[in-house]
């Protein structure tokens, strides 16, 4: 048999957002709980130099920001703890969140910071050279491809996207798509269209990453036509996957508004939810930025938020 906890504020995530939380509720007195989840540190704990965290003039491994993060989190004064919530109950105050060591958590308000997690191709490749050329983010790595051929994958908005941001850097870009048409909205494929630096692969398929061992670099990409059926290769230097997002939001069906591809909907300019007492905070509720930056900014607002709550309804 479990512990029972009781406190003011549980915050769900360890990532930017959750971790930032956890700074501003704990400098609010309000003591939080943070469950770390399955992943401590998010998405930038499995990603490789990151350059654009302000603060950092010299890049800084992913793991190691978000380590100083939870450090900063502790030294505030949160709670931080090793586990995995496996079920929530939101439909009754106080919430209760149940952890898969078997404590249960009774929170007067709570915070989801759970993040989202970039699909990949599955390619056992792919996972080789996860940081070393392959990337889902190219607005995080696009700049260690300066001047040199890269690829894309996936025909949606963030593709389309991530080419013409990479187009402004890369010496080429090739978008290769399943489908011999884009899903991306009109406007952005006319700007794909117009730029001069891309060139769309029409129906092929990514269907190995090729590259060295030592230094771990990608070299190319082997591809098959799924018409033809026939399989070339295309040299490249970096590979962005850039094929969709699925938020970590299984938990909280249909207890909180969610859009139709499952994130978390939150009033405009806010990180409340449709459940009062319930804010939502970085890639979650957000599928427009996800930058760590970004997560930590509504980290931020979701704690300054909770506070005014709390205070509102008689329990700071
Ligand atoms: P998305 O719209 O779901 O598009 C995913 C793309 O990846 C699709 O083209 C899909 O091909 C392809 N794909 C999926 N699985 C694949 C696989 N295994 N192998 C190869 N290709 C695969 O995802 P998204 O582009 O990340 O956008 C997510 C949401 O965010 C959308 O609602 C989008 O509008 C929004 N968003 C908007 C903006 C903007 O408006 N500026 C920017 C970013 C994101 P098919 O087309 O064949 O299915």
């Amino acid at each position: 048999m479990g512990r029972e906890r009781r406190v003011r504020l549980a915050i769900l995530g360890s990532g930017p957002a959750g971790y930032t939380a956890a700074i501003y509720a704990a400098r609010a007195n309000l003591a939080p709980l943070l469950i770390q989840g399955l992943q401590p540190g998010g998405q930038l704990a499995i990603t490789t130099e990151v350059e654009n965290f302000p603060g950092f003039p010299e890049p800084i491994l992913g793991p190691e920001l978000m380590e100083r993060m939870a450090e900063q989190a502790r030294r505030c004064g949160a709670e931080l703890v090793a586990d995995v919530a496996v079920a929530v109950e939101l439909r009754e105050r106080p919430f209760r969140i149940v952890l898969d060591g078997g404590d249960r958590v009774f929170c007067d308000a709570l915070i989801i910071a759970t993040g989202a997690q970039a699909r990949w191709l599955g390619l056992p490749s792919e996972a080789r050279f996860r940081g070393f050329g392959v990337s889902g983010c190219a607005t995080c790595d696009g700049f260690f491809f300066r001047n040199k051929p890269v690829a894309v994958v996936g025909g949606g908005n963030t593709a389309v996207e991530e080419a013409l941001f990479l187009a402004r850097l890369c010496s080429k870009v090739f978008l290769v798509h399943r489908r011999d048409s884009l899903r991306a909205e009109k406007v952005l494929q006319q700007r794909l269209f117009a730029e001069p630096k891309i060139e769309p692969v029409w129906n092929h398929v990514v269907e190995e990453i090729v590259g060295t061992e030592e230094p771990r670099a990608v070299t190319g990409v082997r591809l098959r036509d799924l018409r033809s059926g026939a399989v070339r290769e295309l040299a490249v230097e970096g590979l962005f996957v850039a094929i969709g997002h699925d938020p970590a939001t299984a938990l909280f069906k249909n207890q909180l508004d969610m859009d139709e591809q499952g994130y978390i909907v939150t009033a405009p300019g806010s990180t409340r939810t449709s459940v009062p007492g319930v804010f939502a905070a970085g890639d979650v509720q957000d599928k427009w930025y996800r930058q760590a930056v970004t997560a930590a900014g509504t980290g931020c607002m979701a704690a300054l938020e909770a506070d005014r709550w709390l205070a509102e309804q008689g329990s700071a």
